[in-house]
């Protein structure tokens, strides 16, 4: 029988309901593995004690409701170190916030608590979701489950590894021009980076407002959806959440016209990943699906302007963490000496980079060259998209030009950079993204896994479930 800690959401939920075992069980299975897994993996910055009550209360629902209590009910759930629970640290992977304790629930928090989640512990995560293999982290890297030598991916790397070993059952994570779907490609899992706006930041640790989304990773595409579902929705804290219906509806085809850029790949991708992603073209062509050459040529500037808007939004964004308001201060001789010190003590090599390069693209003179430019390359880029979906349901490529690297493969800056090649697009159009695995590559003989990623039209994460599920079913997965 499979071991509990390797079950689905959707798995555990049928057999909790069947008395099969308790949530304690699930919850021992999850935890022993965690505090075993954990010192090699350095998934978890911090495994939580057992909440008796929440555990008791969860069993006492799903006893007394039944099939009425909420799929989530009972299962152990990991959250990234950049989503606020109530009472626990969320550093951000940073030493900035150490020390620090949310004062509150993130929205996406007291939902999972209504629907009676557990909570596992935080996950490691690159520092303000920086990055893309969790190296960057202060806590040290996280090591991928499937080769310990290579990254999981990030920023949520933590997240990733996490499930991919089966220390969770699920997990969360944030997206900001990938950090869900590229550590989803790296350790096999299905990651899911909503619409702008169907999801509440109010208590994620922001890095790029108008870029970030949370979302989950997860085993499989039906559990993606359970989750998606018990965290979307309008929320009064955050005045960008869209209601239910904002966009026009599109009905669901029951064959896909698949759009694939083709000219996108024609460089940098490697090649046994070329052939897995046309491997899996083929076979959802077989399935009945049509292949639709498009071309997206305003793609080849959205890397350029992701790392001119992000930048300029993070610079922003961590102007609160100044030594005075939150986290780690050190003290000097003046109060110019206080932001200084602190800030420099407190952030990571990537982090003061990143402020560095905002700051100066917003600053006067540079602000037109730069910002305004990458803005408008957004807008153009969103209406590209706009018009590919009149001849497309949806377009496909590979997750990431490559398997996951090893551990300080891309310690040039640019080089990791270049991991967002195909997911930070979606973050800029605001579109909802999937990525589902598509099979393994053999690197050092290790099955390193990879992932296939679909952009949907705005508010149609429903076409990508039902197209992703087409996608496992026609791996025979
Ligand atoms: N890898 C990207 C970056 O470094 C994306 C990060 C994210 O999505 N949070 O900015």
């Amino acid at each position: 029988m499979t071991k509990l800690n390797e079950l689905t959401i959707a798995e555990a939920a049928r057999a909790l309901r069947a008395r099969e075992f308790t949530v304690q069980a699930l919850w021992d299975a999850c935890a022993a593995a965690a505090a075993a897994r954990n010192p090699e993996l350095n998934a978890f910055l911090e495994i939580f004690d057992a909440d008796d009550a929440a555990i008791a209360a969860a069993q006492k629902r799903i006893d007394t409701d039944g099939s009425a209590a909420p799929l989530l009910c009972g299962i152990p759930l990991a959250m990234k170190d950049n989503i606020l629970i109530e009472g626990k640290i969320a550093s951000a992977g940073s030493r900035m916030l150490e020390n620090y304790r949310a004062t509150y629930d993130a929205t996406v928090v007291k939902k999972l608590k209504e629907a009676g989640a557990l909570f596992l512990g935080r996950t490691n995560m690159d520092e303000f979701a920086m990055g893309s293999s969790t190296e960057h982290s202060a806590y040290g890297p996280t090591k991928n489950p499937h080769d310990t030598h290579r990254v999981p991916g990030g920023s949520s790397g933590g997240s990733a590894a996490a499930v991919a070993a089966h220390l969770a059952i699920a997990a969360l994570g944030s997206d900001t021009g990938g950090s869900i779907r590229q550590p989803a490609a790296h350790t096999g899992l299905v990651g899911l980076k909503p619409t702008y706006g169907a999801v509440s930041r109010s208590g994620l640790i922001a890095m790029g407002s108008s870029l970030d989304q949370i979302g989950p990773l997860a085993k499989t595409v039906e559990d993606a959806r359970l989750l998606y579902e018990a965290i979307a929705g309008r929320d009064p804290l955050d005045a960008t959440t869209i209601p239910a219906g904002l966009y026009p509806a599109r009905s669901i085809p029951e064959k896909f016209r698949i759009g694939v850029p083709r000219h996108l790949l024609e460089k940098g991708v490697d090649a046994d990943l070329r052939a897995a992603f046309d491997a899996s073209l083929e076979r959802l062509k077989d399935a009945g699906h049509t292949l639709i050459d498009i071309e997206l040529p305003m793609s080849a500037y959205a890397l350029a302007a992701y790392y001119v808007l992000m930048p300029a939004e993070v610079s922003t964004n961590l102007a609160r963490l100044d030594g005075i308001r939150y986290g780690h201060a050190v003290r000097g001789e003046t109060l110019l000496d206080d932001y200084l010190l602190s800030r420099t003590s407190g952030f990571g090599k990537e982090t003061l980079r990143r402020i560095l390069l905002g700051t100066f693209v917003l600053s006067s003179g540079y602000i037109d060259a730069y910002y305004y430019k990458a803005d408008a390359a957004r807008r153009v880029l969103r209406r590209e998209y706009e018009k590919a979906f009149g001849k497309a349901d949806i377009v496909a490529f590979p997750t990431t030009p490559s398997p996951a690297f090893a551990l300080g493969e891309k310690s040039d800056p640019l080089s990791m950079y270049l991991e967002d090649i195909f997911t930070a697009t979606a973050n800029l159009t605001g579109m909802p993204a999937l990525s589902v695995p598509m099979g393994f590559v053999e690197r050092a003989g290790k099955q390193l896994p990879i992932g296939m990623h679909f952009t949907a039209p705005n508010q149609a994460e429903d076409t990508l479930f039902v197209l992703g599920t087409a996608v496992e079913k026609a791996r025979g997965a």
